[in-house]
């Protein structure tokens, strides 16, 4: 079986938080192949500890997606900070030619794939465009990681999470998908605050939650308890209309949310104070509708209202709002312009990640979380049959079944876009519901 059967009978997808199906991105034809091992969200350990390791698993899992893409060459981004996991790669990398590291700063968005691509290869991609579109294909070092096994017939079962925040023991786990934010918890020591609240993913992308008994994904890179009544929660849980009140109110224009953004930087058409601008007077129609479709180019990185504005406004929640609107109104991004020239300061402005954590209040939880090698067991699991971008899995077994770990559970319909899902601890199938699977040992 070749690499793409491979990849997609074991369900692999973008492990670093996008969750497209890898079988897809490994059938493009490219001359440069990166791993993606920046780590830019503060607190996480996720791709460092991987780096430290599975260095031989993720080159292996690179090696075999520059020979599928035709790639002569390999890159690996690796902040340069982490020495660790720059010895670990560079020690697997001493007998092989073809790939070399590239050491990135201690800043984000370093691993925000235009910024990555940019970096290491010194190309721009186009407005609404994607590495693929200048040569390039970018993968999590993760995601290298389950190719690597997938390649050996062994499918997705497992996910690396860091814990951190209020936690007794923040740490790094290998936990099977479907694990319990519950179990996360209790296997670092509990929770060292009374009213606290769930921030899934990195402080700058992740999203928050109340839901202990959600489960970890496939896409799941981060699980870090905060106090509910931390500065950056209360932010979080501002409803639209407040952030649409304050912006008329008190946006004074100062552009510090443009001149930092990473898009702009790059030369795209979007600039988030305009957008406020738009909102501020009302200005939805013509000529202000490019500043409204530019929310189209809008990564949602978070610099804008979580480290530039001084007035702590939200453009990236206006941008995404309008996003929203857009598409429920099936209008498509009509930016597309690939003679980008990078803005004069570029290099000056990207966000250094200390300051960003002075900002973000959590400079406190700036600890560096080790993994725990072995995999962790827990006696039942919550399998989502959706973890990835396209259609749902459709279930394959019904209550009662006996699975073993690695059995597909779930698969997707043929010719549609999606990921097969697999059993993540041998046992009894307890409940199969339309977006969950139970499975007990
Ligand atoms: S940084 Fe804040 S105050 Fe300044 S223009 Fe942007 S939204 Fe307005
Ligand atoms: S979230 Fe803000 S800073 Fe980031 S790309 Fe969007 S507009 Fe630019």
């Amino acid at each position: 079986m070749n690499l793409v059967e491979n990849i997609f009978k074991a369900g692999v997808v973008g492990a670093g938080g996008a969750g497209f199906p890898t079988h897809i991105k490994v059938q493009a034809k490219v001359d440069t192949v990166i791993g993606n091992g920046a780590e830019c969200e503060p607190l996480l350990a996720t791709d460092r500890q991987a780096a430290v390791h599975f260095a031989e698993e993720i080159v292996g899992g690179l090696k075999l997606v520059m020979e599928a893409t035709g790639a002569e060459k390999g890159i690996i981004g690796i902040k340069e900070k982490y020495e660790d996991a720059l010895s670990a790669v560079s020690l697997v990398l001493e007998i092989v030619s073809n790939i070399t590291i590239h050491k990135l700063g201690n800043y984000y968005p370093a691993g925000d794939e235009f910024s990555l691509v940019k970096d290491a290869t010194g190309r721009l991609i186009p407005e609404g465009g994607i590495p693929l579109n200048v040569g390039v294909v970018v993968n999590n070092i993760n995601t290298l990681r389950n190719i690597y096994f997938a390649h050996q017939g062994t499918p997705v079962t497992n996910q690396i999470v860091t814990v951190n925040g209020e936690v007794k023991n923040p740490m790094v786990l290998n936990v099977p998908i479907g694990t319990h934010f519950r179990d996360l918890i209790e296997i670092c020591g509990g929770v060292t605050t009374e009213d606290y609240t769930l921030l899934i993913g990195g402080p700058m992308m992740g999203r928050i939650s109340d839901d202990i008994e959600a489960p970890v994904t496939k896409t799941t890179t981060g699980l870090i308890v905060l106090p509910s009544d931390h500065s950056y929660i209360v932010r979080k849980k501002r409803p639209l209309e407040q952030d649409i009140r304050w912006s008329q109110s008190q946006c004074e224009q100062c552009r510090d949310c443009t001149e930092f953004c990473p898009r702009w930087l790059q030369g795209h058409s979007l600039a988030p104070h305009m957008a406020m601008r738009v909102i501020d007077y009302n200005l939805d129609s013509e000529p202000h509708a490019k500043t409204i479709t530019s929310s189209m180019l809008c990564s949602e990185c978070g610099i804008c209202d979580l480290y530039s504005c001084p007035m702590n406004l939200s453009p990236r929640i206006i941008f995404k709002e309008f996003k929203k609107r857009l598409i429920a109104d099936g209008i498509k991004n009509p930016h597309n312009n690939a003679e980008l020239q990078e803005r004069a300061l570029a290099g000056y402005r990207n966000v250094p990640k200390d300051r960003l954590l002075q900002r973000l209040e959590m400079e406190r939880y700036d600890v560096y979380p080790k993994l725990v090698k072995e995999e962790i067991n827990v006696g039942k699991v919550k399998i989502p049959v959706q973890q990835h971008i396209g259609t749902k899995a459709e279930a394959m077994v019904k209550p009662g079944d006996i699975v073993g770990k690695g059995d597909m559970i779930a698969s997707i319909p043929e010719g549609k876009l999606g990921a097969n899902i697999h059993a993540s601890i041998s046992g009894k199938i307890e409940s199969v519901g339309e977006h969950i699977i139970i499975l007990k040992q």
